[in-house]
C-alpha cells in the first residue's frame, strides 16, 4: 500500500465570538476566539486538520514557511518530525512548539484516516467513550450589543453556573480569577462553592498572588470541596512555598509544561496535579508520554484547555479517551463560544462529558461555509491583545500582582 506523503500546508485565522469578554489576571479575551486551522494535505487526497491559538497574517505565513520542511514527509513518522520541526537546541531560536502541535494534530488525523480508525486507536486505544469537563467560569464583562452576560458578583456566577449545569450536566467547576482583590474573590468563591452543593471545585487565578496572598487565601478555602488548587502562585519555587503550606494538591498549567520542568518537579516536588495541554506540550503524543511519567511517579493528571475549536477539542477527546490516570474533570473554554467551523457543531455536552468522536482521524470536519464566515470576521475585526482589559485602558498586570479590577465597576465597554 502506497504510504501518504505531505504535499501542502494551509492556514486559515478564524475569529469566534464568545458570549461575553472573559476576564484573567493578566487581561482578557475580548468578546472573541482568534484560532489558526491548519490543513495539511497528502498525495492520496487526505487532508489532516490542526488548530493552534491566535492568528494574523503573521501566523499564517510562519505556518506557510513550514512547507519547505514538510513537503514529501511521511505523516506516520512523527518522532522526525518533532526533530525537524523543534530540536530543542535549534528552538532557542525558533520556538516552534505550538506550530509543530498544530502540525501532528494533522498527522495524526492523516493517520487516522489513511488507517480508517479514530485517532485515540493510533494512542493506545481508549479507557472510556466519553471525557468527562468542568464547567469553566469566567468574570466576565457584559456583552457589548447586548449589555447582557456579565460576571461580577457572587450572585451573577451562581445563576450562570447553575443554569449551565442544568443545560450541560457539570458536577465538578472551575472559577477563572485573580481579577478582583482576594478578599472579594474569596467570599465570591465561597458562596458559589456553597450554592453548588456536592459538586467539586477549582480555583485558578493564573499566579496573580504573592506566596504569602496565595497561602493566606488557602486557608480560606481548604475546607471546600476543591479538587486542586490552580497556579495559585508564579514559578517553581513560589508553588513549593504554598505546597508545604496548605493540605489541597497544587496544580499548574505554567511551571510544568515541558518535561525538562516535569523532570524538576518530580527531583524536588512543587506541583501535584500537572495540566497537560495539547498545544502547550507540541501534541498529543507528548501529552501522552508526560502522562505515562507521571503515572510513574503517581502524580495527578488533568486536561487543560487554552482555548479551542472543534479541532482542538477534538485533539484534547482523544487525549482524555486514552488516559488511565484521568481521574480529574478536563477543562474546556467551549461552553463560552457561539459558534463553531465543524460540520455538525458546537459538540455537545451529556451529563457532563463530551463524547469521544468514532470517525476516522480525529473525527472532526471543517464546515466550509462557517470556516469562511469566521475567516471574514477576522478580517473585519482584526486581533486583540489577550494582555490587555478594554474595560482598564493603559492596565497591565504585574506579578505578583496588585493591580485588582474594581469589583463595583459595572460598566458596559466598548471592546
Ligand atoms: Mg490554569
Amino acid at each position: 500500500m502506497k504510504r501518504p506523503r505531505i504535499t501542502d500546508i494551509r492556514a486559515t485565522t478564524v475569529t469566534v465570538p464568545l458570549e461575553a469578554p472573559l476576564r484573567h489576571s493578566n487581561g482578557a479575551h475580548w468578546g472573541r476566539f482568534v484560532r489558526t486551522i491548519v490543513e495539511v494535505e497528502t498525495d492520496v487526497g487526505i487532508i489532516g486538520l490542526g488548530e493552534m491559538g491566535g492568528g494574523g497574517e503573521s501566523a499564517e505565513a510562519a505556518f506557510r514557511a513550514l512547507k519547505s520542511y514538510l513537503v514529501g514527509h511521511d505523516p506516520f513518522e512523527l518522532e522526525n518530525l518533532r526533530f525537524m520541526i523543534c530540536n530543542p537546541t535549534a528552538s532557542l531560536y525558533n520556538n516552534r512548539t505550538q506550530m509543530h502541535a498544530a502540525i501532528e494534530f494533522a498527522c495524526l488525523d492523516i493517520m487516522g484516516k489513511f488507517l480508517g480508525v479514530p485517532v485515540c486507536d493510533i494512542l493506545g486505544g481508549k479507557m472510556r467513550d466519553a471525557v468527562p469537563f468542568a464547567s469553566y467560569m469566567f468574570f466576565r464583562l457584559a456583552n457589548k450589543d447586548t449589555g447582557e452576560g456579565e460576571t461580577r458578583t457572587a450572585d451573577q456566577l451562581i445563576e450562570q453556573t447553575l443554569a449551565l449545569k442544568k443545560k450541560c450536566g457539570f458536577t465538578s467547576h472551575k472559577l477563572k480569577s485573580g481579577v478582583f482583590p482576594p478578599d472579594y474573590e474569596l467570599e465570591v468563591f465561597r458562596a458559589w462553592a456553597k450554592a453548588l452543593g456536592p459538586d467539586s471545585v477549582r480555583y485558578d487565578p493564573n499566579a496573580a498572588f504573592s506566596v504569602e496572598e496565595a497561602i493566606r487565601f488557602a486557608r480560606g478555602i481548604e475546607d471546600l470541596n476543591n479538587d486542586y488548587y490552580e497556579d495559585p502562585t508564579w514559578g517553581l519555587n513560589g508553588m513549593r512555598r504554598v505546597r508545604e503550606n496548605t493540605t489541597m494538591p497544587l496544580a499548574t498549567n505554567t511551571v510544568v509544561v515541558n518535561f525538562e520542568q516535569l523532570a524538576a518537579n518530580i527531583l524536588n516536588p512543587a506541583v501535584d496535579v500537572i495540566l497537560l495541554d495539547t498545544t502547550f506540550w507540541g501534541g498529543i503524543r507528548p501529552c501522552v508520554k508526560a502522562a505515562g511519567v507521571c503515572e510513574t511517579f503517581q502524580l495527578g493528571i488533568a486536561v487543560h484547555s487554552s482555548g479551542e475549536l472543534g479541532v482542538q477539542l477534538a485533539t484534547m477527546l482523544h487525549l482524555g479517551a486514552v488516559l488511565p490516570n484521568l481521574v480529574f474533570h478536563a477543562d474546556a473554554h467551549y461552553h463560552q463560544l457561539t459558534d463553531d467551523i465543524i460540520i455538525g457543531g458546537p459538540m455537545r455536552y451529556e451529563n457532563g462529558a463530551i463524547k469521544v468522536p468514532t470517525a476516522p482521524g480525529l473525527g472532526v470536519e471543517l464546515d466550509r461555509n462557517r470556516l469562511g464566515q469566521y475567516a471574514d470576521l477576522h478580517k473585519t475585526l482584526g486581533g486583540y491583545s489577550y494582555d490587555r482589559d478594554p474595560s482598564r485602558p493603559g492596565w497591565f498586570s504585574v506579578v505578583p500582582n496588585t493591580r485588582w479590577a474594581d469589583p463595583s465597576d459595572d460598566r458596559v465597554v466598548d471592546y
